[in-house]
Order: C-alpha cells, then sequence, then structure tokens
C-alpha cells in the first residue's frame, strides 16, 4: 500500500464541486506530499523554500479556478509546517503531526467550507478562538476555502485577527473568486496564483494510475476521458473509475465512447421510454439490472437529467434535435420523445428528477429514490409532493395560474429569505455550478408575496439564471430551503429603478405569466 501511495503524482479538485461518481481512485491517490502534486510547479517551490527557511507567514492567499489543487496543496502545506522533522521543506509523512493531518484527526488544523451553510454560522466562533495555544501542534492552521463567500461579520472577524495574529496562528485562504476578497484581507497575505491544469497533466496522472492498475487504455481513449473531465482531476480519475469497472487489462476507445456517451443516451432513452408508456414494471426492472450491473446511478440520473435538458431544448423549439450531432437513429427516438410529451408532463419529469438526483447522492441504497420516482411518475404512487397527473397541460409550464395564486402569499419575509441564503446557494451547488456563479452575484431586492426579486451587476447573470432550466433549479431550491412555493425574478440592477413602482400583484402576474410561457 505505502509504495504506490509514495509513487503517486495527482491532484485532487477543490472539495465543493463535484459530480460524485465513484471515488475509489480519486481516494487511493491523494497526493501527501508537495512532490506528489501534479503542476504548480512555482508556487510548490516557492512554499518549500520559505518551509526550508523556517519563514512561515500568517496568511496565506491561494486563488485559481476550481480543481486546480488549492485545498490539498493547502492540506500539504499545514502538514509541512507542523511536521516535527521536515526534510527539504516537504513534511516527513511519519511523524504523529504528519500522520494525524492525513488521518483527518490533527486537532490543530480547522477546515472550513465558506460555501456551506455551516460554514458561514460557526466561521466566527472558530476564528475566535484562535488566541488560544495550539493542543499538540507547532501552528494552528485554519484553511478556509471559497473564502470569498463569508459574511461580512466574519470578514472583520478575521481581518481584527490578521492585523495582530497570534505567533501560532496560520491562515490559508482558498477561492475562486479573488475579486470578492475584500483588498484589506489581501493585503494582509502572500497571495499564490494557482494555473489551470492542462490535458498534458491529466494524461501524465493516467499514465502513473494506469501503471499502478495494471490496465491499458489506447491514448485516443485517455484523451477522450481528459476531455470530458472539464480539466478537473477529481472528475478524470471517476470517469476512469468506471472504465476500469469494466475489467480486462485493454480498454478501447470504442469502450470508452461507450461509457461516455452511446451508452449514456441509450440507456436515458429507454428510462424516458418506459416512463412515457408508463410502464413501472419495465423501468423497475431496467434501474434493478443496471443497480446490479455496478452502474453508478448518481451519474446515471445525472445523464438523465442532461438528456431532459436536449429533450427540453427540442421541444422549446430553441434547438433542432440534427443540431445535437447525434446519430440518425437517436436523433428519430429524441424528436419522437419530445413530441409525444406535453409541457406540464415533461416539466413534472424533470422536477421530479432533479430532487431524486439530490436524493440518490444521500440515499445509503442508490436505487431507491430512482426507483421511487419512476413508480410515482408512472401514477403507481401517491405522491404529495409531485402536482402531475389531473392537471396535465397541454402547454409547456402545464402549471396553471390558479394554482399559483391558490398559494396565499406574504408568508416570507424578506430577512428570512436573506437569512436562508447562503443555504439556498449551497444546494443550488448540488444542480448546476455555472448556475451556482452566476446566482452568487445575485443582490435579493425584495419579496413580494410570493416573488423573491433578484438584481443581477451583469446581463450575462442574469441570463443565466433566469433560462427556464436554471429556473425551474433555483425555485425547487427555494422550495426545499424554504418550504414554499417561491417565484423568482430577475433584473439587472439598473432596471430596479424602474420597476419600483410596480405594485405585488403586478409582480406576481407577470411571474405566473413568465412561467406559463
Ligand atoms: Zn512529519
Amino acid at each position: 500500500m505505502p509504495v504506490f501511495i509514495k509513487e503517486t503524482v495527482f491532484l485532487l479538485s477543490e472539495i465543493w464541486y463535484n459530480i460524485s461518481m465513484s471515488q475509489v481512485l480519486y481516494r487511493k491517490y491523494r497526493p501527501q506530499n508537495f512532490s506528489e502534486v501534479l503542476a504548480q510547479e512555482t508556487v510548490k517551490t516557492v512554499l518549500k523554500n520559505a518551509i526550508k527557511q523556517s519563514r512561515v507567514s500568517h496568511a496565506y492567499l491561494f486563488t485559481g479556478p476550481r480543481g486546480v489543487g488549492k485545498t490539498t496543496i493547502a492540506r500539504i502545506l499545514a502538514k509541512a509546517i507542523n511536521c516535527l522533522s521536515p526534510k527539504d521543506g516537504e513534511p516527513c509523512g511519519k511523524c504523529d503531526s504528519c500522520l494525524l493531518i492525513a488521518d483527518g484527526r490533527f486537532l490543530d488544523l480547522f477546515e472550513i467550507d465558506a460555501a456551506s451553510y455551516t460554514g458561514v454560522d460557526n466561521i466566527r466562533e472558530i476564528i475566535d478562538g484562535v488566541k488560544f495555544a495550539p493542543t499538540y501542534g507547532k501552528y494552528k492552521v485554519f484553511i478556509i476555502d471559497e473564502v470569498h463567500m463569508l459574511s461580512k461579520a466574519a470578514f472583520n472577524a478575521l481581518l481584527k485577527t490578521l492585523e495582530e495574529p497570534p505567533a501560532h496562528a496560520v491562515f490559508i485562504l482558498a477561492t475562486t473568486e479573488i475579486h470578492k476578497v475584500p483588498a484589506t484581507i489581501i493585503s494582509r497575505t502572500q497571495r499564490f496564483d494557482f494555473r489551470s491544469i492542462s490535458q498534458a497533466d491529466i494524461l501524465k496522472l493516467f499514465e502513473t494510475v494506469l501503471k499502478e492498475q495494471g490496465t491499458q487504455i489506447s491514448p485516443e481513449a485517455q484523451k477522450l476521458i481528459a476531455q470530458a473531465s472539464g480539466g478537473s482531476f477529481r472528475d478524470a480519475l471517476s470517469i476512469l473509475d468506471q472504465i476500469l469497472a469494466l475489467g480486462g487489462e485493454k480498454i478501447t476507445l470504442e469502450q470508452v465512447e461507450d461509457i461516455l456517451g452511446v451508452t449514456r443516451l441509450a440507456s436515458s432513452q429507454k428510462l424516458l421510454g418506459f416512463i412515457l408508456a408508463e410502464d413501472s414494471g419495465g423501468g423497475v426492472k431496467f434501474i434493478k439490472d443496471l443497480a446490479f450491473g455496478g452502474l453508478d446511478l448518481v451519474q446515471f440520473t445525472k445523464n438523465f437529467l442532461e438528456y431532459l435538458r436536449l429533450v427540453l431544448l427540442v421541444k422549446l423549439g430553441t434547438e433542432n434535435s440534427d443540431s445535437l450531432g447525434l446519430s440518425p437513429e437517436d436523433q428519430g427516438i429524441l424528436t419522437e420523445q419530445a413530441s409525444n410529451l406535453n409541457g406540464g408532463r415533461l416539466l413534472d419529469i424533470i422536477k421530479k428528477f432533479l430532487e431524486t438526483y439530490r436524493e440518490t447522492k444521500q440515499s445509503p441504497v442508490q436505487e431507491l429514490p430512482l426507483l421511487a420516482a419512476i413508480l410515482s411518475l408512472c401514477g403507481e404512487l401517491a405522491s404529495t409532493s409531485s402536482p402531475a397527473s389531473p392537471n396535465r397541460d397541454e402547454n409547456l409550464g402545464g402549471r396553471t395560474p390558479a394554482k399559483a395564486a391558490a398559494k396565499i402569499p406574504g408568508k416570507l419575509d424578506l430577512g428570512a429569505v436573506v437569512d436562508g441564503w447562503a443555504k439556498v446557494l449551497a444546494r443550488a451547488k448540488d444542480y448546476n455550478h455555472s448556475l451556482l456563479s452566476s446566482l452568487r452575484l445575485g443582490r435579493i431586492v425584495r419579496v413580494e408575496g410570493d416573488v423573491l426579486v433578484l438584481a443581477f451587476p451583469y446581463s450575462f447573470h442574469k441570463q443565466t439564471v433566469d433560462a427556464l432550466k436554471n429556473r425551474i433549479v433555483v425555485e425547487q431550491v427555494l422550495e426545499e430551503v424554504f418550504n414554499e412555493k417561491i417565484r423568482i425574478k430577475v433584473f439587472l440592477e439598473k432596471e430596479i429603478e424602474n420597476v419600483k413602482d410596480e405594485n405585488n400583484s403586478d409582480l406576481v402576474s407577470e411571474a405566473i405569466k413568465i412561467l406559463g410561457e
């Protein structure tokens, strides 16, 4: 075991964004020191030299795209400065401090994800505790991931600490959005800019992993996987996990294509076919077979949502099935399924599977939420959350205005929305990363009845959040967090002045109109 850990080179992507496929390789190839980390050569050299000369800074700022190794290097840095016998700027990996940190049991290392709800809640308390001496190590280390998400109060507490840091405290701040970190904070840190990960870096990682695993994958196939990973080491390893599960010593381009594309599409089309035919028996057997075959059902559900997106685009007429780069056969099935679905039914299915996606990730038995969704959509289960069958409407957005109006508006107040917003963002990130980065820029303007008004500085972000598929996600998340049906209405900051005079009912009725489009 220690041999391959030692020889492994790889870099893991950030904590908070992942499409949680199988993570066997990801855990196995977690780098334990600087030399095991691929890429970021400059950052590693500067840090190692500083450690060699015992020049430890009280605050570091790591900035760069997601998945380039910021939190990985932060953990290694925490290990190196607490190591009892560091060598050449590297942690020894054998002393008590090194072992405890590797094991996640080191009491003087605090890892905080500022993007998560609890992170925002607890951060001040944690920062307040900085004045107490470390219980075991040389330094008390605070890694704050996505630091730009901190609340104003938390930033103030942090700033106060950074102005006069105790000798034993080291802060490592990581962010993908440096422009949102206050200048007063930046000026008190030593800043490191992390570069993007190249395809070559990912291929280098594969070389090591495949050698360890005793498997061959053709170079073209490896490149295809690297492309599909979108520059994230974590995603690359997750895909590789699935491919290695095929077994065998040699894996071909065709097999990889199967896993990444063709199979994905075919199984999505099959599942939608069962739902369209309201064939619950067929659908249940299909999912059971997939589960039996060891398929990752979280990933499968995500693929299915991607397919539903295609169906929605074709249904909306914004996309022709022949512009999607599919085979003629797949095009035919897609077009037929889109035309056999009315809009209301399609939205019901999308909402149901957005919910299922989240549940599948949390469920101890992955197939259960999927089976429940199929039974519910085939009318076999009386679902309290799905407004499906009785009111199926021929128009897209089958939700009738009467149903929306029946909700008593005004139960929610602005304060509650502001308080719960971090939770909304944390949940939105489960669904869609690009949506999250736009949604974060939104300012909560006000609540009008059951309509939440948001303002955005730039039209790109406004449009992203306003896109039908994203609005469905946001409203779904709002419902989950506040336990109420809430509609959103989005504006540009500069438009806000113009709508100030609109009254509640106008906003509500217009929001309903938009949803009905
Ligand atoms: Zn050590």
